[in-house]
């Protein structure tokens, strides 16, 4: 576990902070103040550009975080429990309780996410009209806060599991499908692809010249394809069971206890011993949120 920050509460969903984030909100507030501030509006003191680089790179988080609370907000409403929202390097993530229980409730819960920073781009961009006559500077502000949640929807709506673009393909595929493993296994894959395409493209700008940015572009690669594996094991462990029925004949039931959460290895046979003597030979719905509802989540 990576030590965190509790920096606040929001209706009880604990906000917390990675170490490692730091670094990011120092890059991010020099860079404004130093570099793309004093370009964009010239003449300002450099003391009024630390300002307005503080200013931003304050909103520019709080947009993150309203992303995060975007899935929040939905997932408590689908009934999953939201163990803690965490700001880390790469940005942010809702730890939930547990898988959604059907294709539907986790494609709301996802989409959630770019669905609020997608608000917030059209509300800085309608900001930056608005004070463009009067106050230049805060329009210039606004602007580029927009510019920012619109990349932050894009960004998470690309297709690679276990981004918001790959949790919204699996709850496709698994609508489509009827099976949520066939479905994740499809978008670890295509997560997987789209993470060796992005090093092989950051090792290809970095031939080109482009150093740094082919050294995060790789970086982000290697992060999304660890993340989309981890994320893919931890999705099949923790399977939802929930609505769905399961045939208990002996093949599948030893596939079925493979698949149990071990702590809960006694209770799933005992359960299934029960369901296996019963008339209809099908797990009742509930199964999983009682059994599974221990792992941790997480919806980026
Ligand atoms: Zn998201």
């Amino acid at each position: 576990m990576r030590r965190t920050l509790t920096f606040g509460y929001v209706s009880g969903i604990p906000l917390k902070l990675q170490l490692n984030w730091f670094l990011t909100a120092a890059l991010v507030t020099w860079s404004l103040s130093v570099g793309y501030l004093p370009q964009s509006i010239p003449d300002r003191t450099a003391e009024l550009y630390w300002v307005y680089g503080s200013i931003t790179a304050i909103f520019f988080f709080a947009s993150v975080l309203a992303h995060e609370l975007g899935h929040a907000v939905v997932s408590v409403s689908e009934g999953v429990q939201v163990r803690s929202i965490t700001l880390f390097i790469f940005g942010g993530v809702a730890h939930i309780a547990r898988e959604p229980s059907t294709p539907r409730s986790e494609f709301r819960i996802v989409a959630a996410g770019p669905f609020a920073s997608l608000f917030l781009a059209a509300s800085f961009y309608l900001a930056g009209l608005l004070t463009a006559s009067f106050h230049p500077d805060s329009s210039t502000l606004s602007f580029y806060l927009a510019q920012v949640n619109f990349i932050l929807a894009v960004f998470n709506l690309i297709p690679g599991f276990p981004l918001d673009g790959g949790r919204i393909l699996r709850s496709i595929l698994w609508s489509i499908k009827g099976d949520f493993a066939i479905a994740t296994r499809w978008a670890r894959n295509i997560g997987v692809l789209l993470a060796a395409g992005a090093i092989i493209g950051g090792v290809v700008m970095m031939f080109f010249g482009y150093i740094l940015n082919g050294i995060w572009i790789a970086f982000i690669g290697w992060y999304l394809s660890r993340t989309a594996k981890e994320s893919y094991q931890q999705s099949m462990k923790y399977m939802p069971w929930s609505g769905r029925r399961v045939k208990v004949n002996p093949r599948n039931l030893a596939s079925f206890i493979v698949r149990s959460e071990p702590q809960n290895f006694r209770a799933a046979v005992v359960r299934v011993e029960a369901v296996r003597h019963s008339p209809a030979p099908a797990l009742p719905s509930g199964f999983a949120s009682e059994t599974f509802a221990k792992n941790d989540e997480n919806v980026q």
